[in-house]
């Protein structure tokens, strides 16, 4: 089994199924809704007051293939932690605690990766070792939250080691309903709003946040807790997450390639990204919709309106709503202001009333999805300021909320068993944990 798919397996292999629900309930009863950290040992340490993370000693490896060492090759030291303030410098931390100058010196350039002690940021810690007459014995330098520089002095000269710590990984659960936004949803849910806003970048390609959402929508989502020492340091990733709205339902489960690539696939292993994103304005409303006829506002003339319309404030800005190649930019009539995009041979897409184009923006020029490409504006036959978006499909427009998106790829057959065991696993802990969520609230 590769090594992504073992660690969903591992994480979910730590929740057996009666443990789970009774876990769960308790948590629940007591509104603690966090895992409990796995040995008494990482207990006692959550307990004590945040200490400078080096390990003391190193812990032991969480897996086998860890680089770390051996609890019992390290000597007693008689540690000094520092803390690194502005204009700190490791010869001046050094120099205070007795040792020379040139010894320093002998130290950062003796090993290559020591040469990272030469450049300390505020707000980094060391610990050292300084025997009586400022001798430098050993000093620990943690490079980043995983990872640690240990650098002692033997008979040879320095020798340097790399710890290589992992979180601890407890998956989570969290569901509810949406009465007003995604976001009081998932504060209710007990979510941050950037996992709430990863939920939403999840959807994004199928789902319209701004216009989409109906009250009594709901989701449920399966993310990850990191934790270091037992004490929890951030949220990780979403695993798998599901979505009602309306009548149509959305699953996506988050899928590590071989290559590194990370995606969120649907069940079958088709990713949930399309080649274009619904909304290419954010922080907007829809102030007037894809119709065969309307009175235009301006003109007073009923004619068909042949794309969407997002007020905004002038000046926010314009995303390519999908990787294309502009092939229009400057004024058109009534228009405005007008950049049109070509996706491909098949699609396009137009953004009128622009204030200006973003910078570098001309004919000819290649642009990514969600770069801003302009500014909203009220240029051309306008009322106020706001962005008209068209979708054409083969030179036909199309109401570019309901228009069929184009898929991107999908896992890779080579993946796909490993994706589909995967996947169905994290079906079968969605499943306990809505149940388990289900029997706490019932017995509140
Ligand atoms: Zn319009």
């Amino acid at each position: 089994m590769p090594e992504k798919a073992s660690h969903i397996a591992r994480l979910l292999r730590r929740f057996p199924r009666g443990h789970l629900a009774v876990s769960l309930v308790l948590a629940a009863a007591t509104g603690l809704f966090m895992a409990l950290p796995q040995s008494g040992s990482s207990l006692a340490e959550a307990s004590s007051p945040r200490p400078l993370t080096l390990p003391h000693p190193p812990e032991p490896a969480q897996d086998g293939n860890q680089n770390t060492v051996a609890a019992e090759q390290t000597p007693d030291r008689d540690w000094m932690e520092l803390e690194v303030t502005s204009g700190d410098t490791l010869v001046g931390l050094l120099n205070d605690q007795g040792v020379s100058t040139e010894a320093v010196h002998e130290l950062v350039s003796s090993q290559k990766q020591l040469t990272r002690l030469a450049d300390l940021r505020p707000g980094e810690r060391l610990r050292v070792d300084v025997a009586d007459g400022g001798r430098l014995e050993a000093l620990q330098y943690q490079a980043n939250e995983l990872k640690t520089l240990s650098a002692e002095r033997g008979p040879d000269g320095w020798q340097v080691q790399t710890h290589k710590r992992s979180y601890e990984r407890e998956l989570q659960y969290a569901e509810a309903t949406i009465n007003s936004s995604l976001f009081r949803a998932g504060q209710r849910a007990g979510m941050t709003n950037s996992l709430t806003m990863q939920l939403a970048n999840i959807f994004g390609w199928d789902i319209d946040f701004i216009l989409d959402i109906r009250s009594g929508d709901r989701f449920r989502v399966l993310y990850e807790e990191l934790y270091l020492d037992g004490e929890k340091v951030r949220n990780g990733d979403i695993l798998m997450a599901e979505f009602y709205n309306g009548d149509r339902h959305f699953q996506a489960f988050r899928h590590e390639m071989e290559d590194g690539r990370v995606d969120y696939l649907d069940a079958s292993g088709q990713s949930v990204r399309k080649e274009f994103i619904r909304t290419p304005v954010e922080f907007s409303r829809i102030s007037s919709g894809f119709s065969k006829s309307r009175e235009h506002p301006v003109l007073n003339r009923t004619r068909a309106h042949k794309g969407v319309d997002y007020a905004a404030p002038t000046g926010t800005p314009v995303k390519a709503s999908g990787d294309g190649k502009v092939v229009f930019a400057g004024r058109k009539g009534g228009y405005g202001n007008v950049l049109i995009i070509k996706h491909g041979q098949k699609y396009s897409t137009l953004y009128a009333h622009l204030n200006r184009f973003a910078r570098g923006i001309h004919v000819g020029r290649r642009v990514e999805q969600k770069d801003t490409v302009a500014y909203v504006g009220a240029s051309g036959l306008a009322t106020g300021p706001h962005l008209h978006y068209e979708f054409r499909v083969n030179g036909v427009h199309r109401n570019p909320l309901r228009v069929d998106l184009p898929e991107a790829g999908h896992v890779p057959e080579s993946e796909r068993r490993d994706f589909l065991v995967e996947a169905n696993q994290l079906k079968n802990q969605m499943a306990l944990r809505a149940e388990a969520f289900q029997v706490a609230r019932n017995s509140r």
